[in-house]
């Protein structure tokens, strides 16, 4: 078995592994992360993309709120090109109770949100789909951020300060010598062989699946995953991140991020991480309550919906579910149950991950008597390749969002792009070859790297030009070429085949819930040209007589 030495062992490649291998790789601590997936395989990779003001949390969790407030103005300092500063308004409907006004503005000043009443006339100024019969509105430093992009970013800082990343990494035993953990055997799931990683700490950042790594160690944390639904709709109707003004409840925010705008959430706890679905009612929910935000709303065409668990940490003294607070808490096991070398760093949100991290790092350091202070608020972040693009739609103004087809025409108007393979998403052919050279090993390692098949038609003209395009990098290539650090074995049509199969079984889960009116269409006309015309639902069968899966793990690729 291959043995891997390090300082420290992060578990969990999501927004709080990442920051938190940053944070301790930048003060020259050898740092080793694994992640059982691609990056932003968990929560992170399914939220809701709100870069928190901290509006959202004045009354209920004011400790929450000052601390969004804060790190919001840090990651749109070291972290643009993630960021769309997109502004926010708390809007009071005719749903909602009206004194609530004042008492949300004088929670805001308390707890450091910035704050300030702008009429309703300037309101829809500003976005006039919304709601006219909106009696107050008031304005805070919301925006939709890009965690997809966010975590690479982090990675490949990370990286540059000497980290090791370990994708399609799951960590299956926490191996103790006597009271401390002392070392993890993890298994790459993509050629099944196992890796002992020797470390003197355990950080086990694995969010909503932070009880299940605990237990490894002999060790009781309990996550109660916080399910949440939320629909994307395929047009901008606002470009302003859009909350009521009430107390945190179901489907009150909408949010734009990229082309689409989405709305959310739902919460309900969910017995197990990895076991949930999204039921009708959830997506009914949603399309009502943003009727009363943007009338008209439901008429949008749907995209597709998803849904992500928040990692909500129950402490023992907690008797009831409804009790447990959104914010987040380090847990140090040698303090609490006497295990030595492990630490747990639970709950909180996207917005606060690099205060999280820092709290575990400093940690961390002081055990292992590092005495380098901690950075990261203030070093901007380096861009990941695949990023760069020739035109950033995401910053072109309102104007440009409004409706999906105006920025594909103005790019195919100045050529800027070179080859466009997906037009909903405006991804060139050139990002898509970068995204596969940083390491991208399947479709939906693309997908989460650069939005190739997220738009309206859900992959239907790009997946294929995508397969083709992996197929063609990844066939001439037998060794170790991604910066993962990721073995690749020959890739051949079979490979290919099973690739695409997933990816469209993957987009399907999504568009079930909303197979109504326009995504129906599309849904059929996709299946002509998938099914009826390429014969997509015989690719099993090939895949497996020419020789499997791109892994045969059904982690990975479950064809
Ligand atoms: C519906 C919803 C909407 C949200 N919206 C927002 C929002 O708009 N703004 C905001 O700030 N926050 C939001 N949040 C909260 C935010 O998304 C989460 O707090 C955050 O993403 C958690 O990140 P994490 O890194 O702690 O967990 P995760 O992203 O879940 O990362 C944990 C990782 O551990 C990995 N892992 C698990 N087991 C193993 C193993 N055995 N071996 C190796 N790896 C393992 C998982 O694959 C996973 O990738 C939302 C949450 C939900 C559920």
């Amino acid at each position: 078995m291959q043995i891997i030495s390090t300082d420290v062992l992060v578990i969990g490649g999501g927004a709080t592994g990442l920051g938190c291998v940053r944070d301790l790789a930048m003060r020259g601590i050898r740092t080793t992360l694994v992640e059982k997936g691609d990056l932003t395989n968990g929560t992170t990779g399914r939220y809701h993309g709100l870069l928190h003001s901290g509006g959202r949390y004045v009354t209920k969790d004011p400790q929450s709120a000052t601390e969004c407030a804060h790190e919001n103005a840090i990651l749109r300092r070291i972290m643009p090109h993630c960021i769309e500063d997109t502004s926010g308004f708390f809007v009071i409907t005719p749903w909602d109770d009206p004194s609530y006004g004042d008492i949300f503005a004088a929670n805001c000043r308390k707890t450091e949100v910035p704050v300030h009443e702008i009429s309703v006339a300037e309101m829809l100024r500003r976005e006039p789909a919304l709601n006219p019969q909106i009696s107050r509105v008031f304005e805070v430093p919301d925006g939709s951020s890009d965690s997809f992009l966010a975590a690479h970013t982090n990675a490949l800082s990370a990286r540059d300060h000497g980290a090791l990343i370990l994708t399609y990494h799951r960590v299956a035993e926490l191996i103790r010598a006597g009271d401390r953990v002392v070392a993890a055997v993890v298994e790459d799931l993509r050629t099944g062989e196992r890796k002992r990683i020797d470390c003197a700490f355990v950080l086990n950042a694995a969010g909503a699946w932070a009880g299940k790594i605990a237990a490894l160690a002999g060790v009781k944390v309990t996550v109660v995953p916080g399910k949440g639904t939320m629909v994307a709709m395929n047009h901008r109707m606002v470009n302003t991140v859009i909350n009521r003004c009430k107390l945190p409840a179901d489907g009150d925010i909408i949010v734009p991020i990229h082309t689409v705008a989405v709305i959310g959430t739902t919460d309900i706890h969910v017995p197990d991480p990895d076991v949930y679905g999204i039921e009708p009612e959830e997506v009914q929910l949603m399309l009502e309550e943003g009727e009363k935000l943007v009338p008209g709303f439901k008429q949008h065409r749907a995209l597709r919906a998803w849904a992500g668990v928040r990692p909500l940490y129950k402490d023992q003294d907690v008797a009831n579910d409804r009790d447990i607070s959104r914010t987040y808490k380090l847990l140090d096991h040698q303090q609490r149950d006497g295990v030595d070398g492990m630490i747990s760093i639970v709950g909180g949100k996207w917005t606060t991950y690099r205060l999280m991290a820092k709290d575990a790092a400093d940690e961390i350091a002081r055990r292992l008597g590092n005495t380098r202070p901690c950075y990261t608020a203030d070093e901007p972040m380096p861009v990941p390749d695949f990023e760069h693009r020739s035109g950033n739609y995401a910053g072109a103004g309102a104007e440009k969002l409004y409706y999906l087809g105006k920025p594909l025409a103005a790019v195919e108007e100045e050529h800027a792009y070179g080859d466009l393979i997906c037009e909903c998403e405006l991804v060139s052919r050139a990002r898509i070859q970068a995204a596969i050279n940083s390491g991208a090993s399947n479709l939906d390692d693309i997908r989460r790297d650069v939005r190739m098949g997220m738009g309206p038609c859900q992959g239907g003209w790009c997946i294929y030009r995508t397969t083709a395009l992996l197929y063609e990098q990844r066939s001439g290539m037998t060794g170790d070429a991604s910066q993962s650090g990721i073995q690749h074995s020959t890739f051949n049509i079979q490979h290919s085949n099973a690739a695409l199969l997933h990816f469209l079984q993957e987009r399907w889960k999504g568009l079930t819930p909303v197979l109504w009116g326009d995504q129906l269409r599309q849904a059929r006309l996709d299946e002509l040209i998938y099914v009826s015309v390429m014969g997509a639902h015989r690719l099993r069968e090939h895949a497996e007589q020419g020789g499997g899966l791109v892994t045969d793990n059904p982690e990975v690729a479950t064809a």
